[in-house]
């Protein structure tokens, strides 16, 4: 076992494995989603300066920051959804670590959500992509490409209208499919949340976030260059702040893969 980690070693050395960084820049223009006005909401990432090499510290530079658990590419936890609330080791400190990590499937709608902004993923998407690429191993990360991070502009990237948010996610039978019969660690989308944007009034509201967190899965919301990753064969590494009881946290997620 000592052999494989250097050859791991060895093989991101010299680069024939590289990493790709799945996370978007996190500042105080990060785009943070938008609940209806009766709903409290979460605040944009504020940054104050303690000190930089001034009066307040002359050698040293460091910052406060203010913002919600999900903001930016960030990790949701079972405990964020009320049916998840009572399961064993549902907080980002109790999640053992090992379930952080996980090899990545990735499914490619870029096509379809380019011509249908609202595009639902359904078991018929997920069974076409296991006929290509083999059945969704237990303990996978299913990665949702979109190319929705490629809405660079905050207004488009939230796709708001009269009638709320347009962004592509999962239709309730497909998250039951993932979570129950594939056993999958959780899913990662390119979008601000793991729900389509519409999600708030489908039967029931958030079906993914309902169903994931309800058994015990986890989400990753706001990646990017999924267009990096082959559709099996990276491994996924999205480990959150350790929080104590916390329901979520901004993440690093990285992502290794044969160069
Ligand atoms: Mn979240």
């Amino acid at each position: 076992m000592v052999n494989i980690l250097m050859q791991l070693m060895e093989a991101l050395r010299s680069g024939r494995l590289k990493v790709v960084d799945l996370t978007q820049p996190l500042g105080p223009e990060t785009p943070v989603i938008t609940l209806p006005p009766m709903f409290a909401s979460s605040p944009p990432l504020s940054i104050e300066v303690i000190s930089r090499y001034d009066d307040q510290g002359p050698a040293w530079y460091w910052n406060t920051l203010h913002l919600g658990e999900h903001t930016g590419t960030h990790f949701d936890a079972p405990v964020h959804w009320i049916t998840g609330k009572d399961l064993p080791n549902n907080t980002c400190d109790t999640i053992p670590a090992h379930r952080f990590i996980g090899p990545a499937c990735v499914i490619d709608v870029s096509r379809e959500v380019a011509s249908f902004p609202d595009f639902l993923l359904t078991p018929e998407h997920i069974l076409a992509w296991e006929a290509h690429h083999g059945r969704i191993p237990a303990g996978s990360w299913v990665l949702l490409r979109t190319d929705w991070s490629k809405r660079a502009d905050p207004e488009a990237f939230l796709n708001i209208d009269e009638d709320g948010p347009h962004s592509p996610g999962f239709h309730k039978s497909a998250s039951e499919l993932l979570a129950y019969e594939r056993d999958i660690l959780g899913v990662g989308v390119e979008t601000v949340g793991t729900d389509a944007g519409q999600a708030g009034k489908f039967d029931p509201p958030f079906p993914n976030h309902t169903i994931m967190h309800g058994a015990g899965k986890f989400g990753l919301a706001s990646l990017c260059n999924l267009d990096q990753l082959p559709p099996t064969g990276a491994l996924v590494i999205a480990a959150p702040l350790k929080i104590v009881e916390g329901s979520g946290s901004p993440v690093r997620v990285l992502a290794i893969v044969p160069a």
